[in-house]
């Protein structure tokens, strides 16, 4: 397979359709360059003679529709080249997609709306990834919604949000040059407040309507929504919600024949259910490794790919911001105020007295202005993480994108911490 191998790295010659995956050493970074032909990786086209850099725990697969030549500097765990890919399948589903398009733009109507559920780990993330690509590669500006707030595609870990493709992703950077809007949620899994979870699925999906009636481009475009790996039991029921919410008219489902044949049961006719097989080169992930994962996106937000940002710590006083938590523990009903119920306390603006506790804890900065404001459904506009308190000075040190100050003092607390070492 791996035709030479040489100080100058080792050259895969790829013929059409095959695909050769690679995953890089934890500690190391690979170079890759395409010297000849045409290939892709996700989606996006590959420019001949340019060097991708990609670091440690990347797993990477270069396609190719017609052949390549492909270089690799550097240590991988594994690097093959496989026969068996379902990109064939992945590219008949985007044809779908723009003959939805193309019927929109014709009829002035809204475009498609697919929802990608199954398990962890069957590439859900990557089939969104390669629709949106393809989608920009024709020029479409597909909206990227994602619901996976584990993992936080569009944004960090603890977040639901969504982005316009307007170019495909880069291949090194995925799609973190864009800003995208983006929701507070605050935990790793939709089950530690289903409450709230909800209520920001149905806003982001209010956001997007108002975006689609703006813009025709957007409209016929339509969304690729990704959704995590909760598919059983609330997860499944969360499924259904948000394929309502956001009106979706297809939903596919990859590798899960009971989850496709449930979906076919309790979704309305009109929603095409389809089921799509994984890609082998898909790598299972320990809970370990999705926790370093999201330790990843939460270190590149504030560092960049390859350590290209550099945030600031400054010192801010208690008295400058106003930290809230959204949700209150639960009380029994005989305790709760008259008028209100459970479900209200879920999602709940509740302040945050400073103390101790609240070191290595992420927090949103709401692009609220105060209390008054619907801080619950508001936008957040960026994060940062305390990473020292002084009691005794009223003090907190932040780890921040940007220098002092905060372009605002509303900060919502993440149940997610981030440890500021290298
Ligand atoms: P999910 O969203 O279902 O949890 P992902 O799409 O995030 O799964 O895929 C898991 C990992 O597998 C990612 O790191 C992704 O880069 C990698 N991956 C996806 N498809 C391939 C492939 N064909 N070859 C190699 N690695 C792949």
């Amino acid at each position: 397979m791996a035709d030479d191998k040489n100080e100058e790295g080792t050259e895969f010659r790829l013929v059409a359709k095959d695909e050769l995956r690679f995953e890089v050493e934890s500690k190391a970074t690979v170079v890759m360059e395409m010297m000849e032909g045409k290939g892709e990786i996700f989606g996006t086209e590959l420019a001949k003679g340019r060097k991708y850099k990609f670091s440690a725990g990347a797993k990477v697969a270069v396609y190719t529709w017609h052949g390549c030549k492909i270089k690799l500097n550097g240590t991988t765990e594994v690097a093959y080249i496989s026969k068996e890919t379902p990109m064939l399948m992945y590219l008949n589903t985007h044809v779908a997609l723009e003959q939805m398009r193309v019927k929109a733009d014709e009829e002035n109507t809204r475009g498609p709306r697919a929802i990608i559920v199954g398990p962890t780990d069957v590439g859900k993330s990557t089939l969104c990834r390669i629709l949106c690509n393809y989608g920009a590669r024709l020029g479409r500006a597909p909206i990227f919604a994602d619901l996976d707030v584990g993992q936080g595609h569009t944004d960090i870990p603890g977040t639901l949000g969504a982005l316009s493709v307007e170019r495909p992703s880069d291949p090194e950077e995925d799609y973190s040059q864009l800003s995208p809007l983006s929701f507070h949620f605050g935990h790793k899994s939709p089950g530690d407040n289903i409450t709230l979870y909800s209520l920001l699925v149905q806003r982001l999906a209010e956001v997007i309507n108002l975006r689609c009636e703006k813009s025709k481009k957007t409209n016929v475009s339509g969304c690729i929504i990704n959704t995590c790996g909760w598919i059983r039991g609330e997860g499944y029921n969360m499924l259904k919600m948000a394929a309502g919410a956001f009106e979706v008219d297809s939903v596919m489902v990859i590798d899960q024949e009971r989850l496709y044949t449930e979906l076919r049961r309790d979704l309305p006719e009109f929603v095409s259910v389809v089921l799509l097989p994984k890609s082998g080169g898909v790598v299972e992930r320990s809970k370990n490794t999705r926790a370093e994962a999201r330790d990843a996106r939460i270190r590149e937000y504030f560092y960049g790919i390859d350590n290209s940002l550099y945030p600031h710590t400054f010192e801010i006083k208690f008295t400058e911001v106003k930290i809230y938590k959204i949700g209150a523990p639960e009380l029994p009903e005989s305790c709760l105020p008259l008028g209100m119920n459970a479900e209200d306390h879920k999602t709940k603006v509740v302040p945050v007295i400073p103390s101790m506790s609240l070191l290595h804890h992420v927090f949103s900065v709401s692009a609220a202005n105060s209390i008054e404001d619907n801080i619950t459904e508001t936008n957040v506009i960026g994060f940062v993480v305390i990473t020292a308190i002084d009691m005794e000075k009223q003090a907190f040190s932040v780890l921040a994108p940007s220098p002092r100050p905060l372009p605002k003092n509303v900060l919502l607390m993440m149940d997610i911490q981030f440890m500021d070492i290298k």
